[in-house]
């Protein structure tokens, strides 16, 4: 047993509780309220911190191992390579306070594996396994013969092309066979690939019902990145659960996400470590262009979308190794205050990357998120009270504690594994 006290307790969703204490049994949470009216616990390791919260969520990350913003770089490192240098970033991950991963596309579903199986020390990873998207979409390498490409896909396994419906079934059924939590697509192109429009639409509404039903009888959501407008709309009616990026996303766009009880991860982070960093990191001149024609629309998206009372979860984007590349692993935190800074107060940017989080796995999600007794015992401790600076959260050295399923991962003193 484990009794954490703290000067103020975020449960996630729900207001504060100043002199709040939690209580671990095992992996799951005992207790959460009030010090005062907390049960004793005689024998329990007992933790004096500044603040306590749910461990933290990443919506939106991949675990891809690149040193550059430049996705080319997928097809030359060796998958060997690739597989170390994620097994660090989950580390890095963890001891920045995030307890859980939704992964859309890379290692998670691997990473996934060999947490669970103790190889590895990171968060619980819910992975998609390769992203799908047309021939030519913006899982397409396309400065590569299209052979290549389809050769990559069965030998990395982090994207995959699939045209028409049969296609895109087997493609949901390849995802299924890895262990994938979820589906992920590209309803419109990207900014980071080469040749398609961010606004344009990809994938028919044929081959996206498709997909989703598929995923549906394995109750897998489908999670779709969307720019353009037309993409969001088709994905929406589609029926898939949440909307990756959502630049575009307007009025309408927000009143259907409404209407279809949708999330919206809208991945900031990446956004502006970018247009910071990525011009010099190598990020192709293609990319920079795409990015610059986006980045304001994007941030007006995420107001829109809190305007309206779309639901929001917190998602990064982040996949670079390493101790510099720009939006890597270790960067998580971050994102909370980017919310803050287009809309969200504090606790509502909390909310998002915890309570909000695991509604983005549907039939998936695990009891997570919350500081409720019965919950996964997923929880931080910070050196400062976030509710007052969200900042606190952009730096792993505040993140004083964190315990994932009840074990502590984290605590001031330890050696860190990485
Ligand atoms: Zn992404």
């Amino acid at each position: 047993m484990e009794r954490i006290e703290a000067d103020i307790l975020i449960p996630g969703r729900g207001e504060p509780i100043l002199d709040g204490c939690v209580v671990l049994d095992g992996p799951t949470i005992a207790y959460a309220g009030p010090t005062a009216e907390a049960p004793a616990t005689p024998g329990a390791g007992i933790y004096r911190v500044a603040a306590v919260l749910p461990g933290l969520w990443d919506c939106h990350a991949h675990f891809m191992g690149v040193f550059t913003p430049d996705l080319a770089e997928l097809a030359t490192n060796a998958p060997a390579l690739t597989a170390m240098r994620v097994a660090r970033d989950a580390a890095v991950a963890l001891r920045a306070g995030f307890t859980s991963v939704r992964e859309v596309g890379g290692l998670g579903v691997w990473v996934g594996r060999a947490v669970v199986e103790g190889t590895v020390k990171g968060p619980n990873v819910f992975g998609a396994g390769a992203v799908l998207s047309p021939t030519g979409g913006h899982a397409d390498l396309h400065m590569y013969p299209v052979h290549w490409v389809c050769d990559l896909a069965d030998r990395i396994g982090m994207l995959r092309q699939c045209d028409g419906v049969p296609e895109c079934l087997r493609a949901v059924r390849l995802q299924l066979r890895e262990g994938a939590r979820l589906i992920k697509v590209c309803a419109s192109g990207g900014v980071m690939s080469q040749v398609d429009d961010p606004i344009h639409q990809q994938f028919s509404h044929n081959e996206l019902r498709a997909i989703v039903e598929e995923a549906g009888q394995a109750e897998r959501i489908v999670a779709a990145h969307c720019h353009g407008k037309p993409g969001i709309m088709a994905a929406l009616e589609a029926g898939v659960r949440t909307i990756e990026h959502g630049t575009y996303l307007d009025d309408e766009c927000a009143e259907a996400m409404l209407e279809c009880d949708a999330v919206l991860v809208p991945t900031r982070l990446i956004v502006e470590e970018f247009l910071a960093y990525g011009a010099a990191a190598g990020m192709p001149d293609y990319a920079q262009r795409k990015l610059l024609a986006v980045a304001d629309r994007h941030a007006e998206a995420i107001g829109i979308a809190h305007e309206h009372g779309v639901r929001i979860a917190a998602g990064t984007d982040v996949g670079g190794s390493g101790t510099t590349t720009p939006a890597r692993w270790g960067q998580n935190g971050a994102e909370l205050g980017y919310l803050v800074k287009h809309g969200l107060s504090a606790l509502e940017a909390i909310e998002a990357a915890t309570a909000t989080a695991p509604s983005t796995l549907g039939p998936q999600a695990p009891q997570s998120g919350q500081l409720q007794p019965g919950y996964d015992a997923d929880v931080i401790a910070l050196s400062g009270d976030p509710s007052v600076d969200i900042g606190i959260l952009a730096d792993p050295t505040n993140v004083t504690h964190v315990w994932r399923g009840g074990e502590r991962m984290k605590a001031p003193g330890e050696l860190s594994p990485v």
